[in-house]
């Protein structure tokens, strides 16, 4: 085993100890609130946010387009794509999106990224559960998107993961990590047009698939360009149909 390797396991030893501590202790005490930071019930700790809190969250609109999840007119048909989404189709078969990425659900998203908080990805995996459990259903396996490795070396944990994990054993469908990155520029300074560009062959799938149907889950969507050139990796690669499934997307695709 590489030293790099032993550790990331020493890290994740570590992070379990943790979390199984603050575990018991959230049973037991009242927990701030990830947003407001009042005391909130800990029989009552939904999201990591206090009952007021989680009256502001957004859920996405329904019905929404399947590309993208915008509003849609309410009497579309029942997979409609919006106009943008119509210019530019996506390779999946539709994105399933509990929330809008906006605060409160931001500092959920940001609690289980940064702070490891991972009783948040059972909270956020409901959330998608109960907004179609159906669609999400309807695979065959799992997978997650993956962080480049020195981003998850140095974080030690992939919070598209935990959602996945989650994901799994409540539809009962194995899991996998069927993606890798490939290295590529920073992306915070390109276009739009630049980073989808960029995104293309940003991925690389770890092994053939037989017309498996894939449930690919990321914990937020911005643009859309990660989902699109994952999805395209994964039918390269023998899966039959592809459903994206993220915690939350961003109200707005131009920014
Ligand atoms: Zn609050
Ligand atoms: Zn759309």
């Amino acid at each position: 085993m590489t030293r790099s390797r032993l550790e990331t396991v020493a890290a994740r030893l570590l992070q379990s100890c943790r979390c199984a501590l603050e575990a018991g202790l959230n049973l037991l005490l009242p927990y701030p609130c990830l947003a407001c930071e009042t005391l909130a019930q800990a029989s009552d700790r939904r999201l990591g946010l206090c009952p007021d809190c989680r009256l502001g969250l957004r859920l996405t609109a329904r019905p929404g387009c399947r590309g993208c999840g915008r509003p849609t007119a309410r009497f579309a048909r029942p997979d409609p794509l919006c106009g943008s989404c119509r210019a530019s189709p996506p390779p999946y078969d539709r994105l399933v999106a509990a929330f809008e990425y906006r605060p409160p659900l931001s500092t959920v998203v940001l609690g289980l990224k940064t702070s490891r908080l991972e009783y948040l990805a059972d909270d956020l995996a409901a959330a998608l559960l109960a907004r179609d459990h159906d669609r999400l259903a309807q695979c065959d396996v799992v997978t997650p998107i993956p962080l480049a490795p020195l981003r998850l070396f140095r974080r030690g944990f992939n919070q598209a993961e935990s959602l996945t994990r989650v994901l799994s054993e409540q539809l009962d469908r194995d899991w996998r990590r069927l993606l890798s990155r490939r290295p590529r520029p920073k992306q915070a300074l390109q276009s739009r047009a630049r980073r989808i560009e960029l995104q293309r062959g940003a991925f690389r799938c770890r092994q053939a698939l037989q017309g498996e149907r894939v449930l690919l889950v990321d914990d937020v969507v911005t643009t859309g360009s990660t989902v699109r050139a994952a999805t395209e990796c994964l039918l390269a690669a023998g899966a039959k149909s592809v459903v994206v499934a993220a915690a939350a997307r961003t109200p707005s695709w131009d920014e």
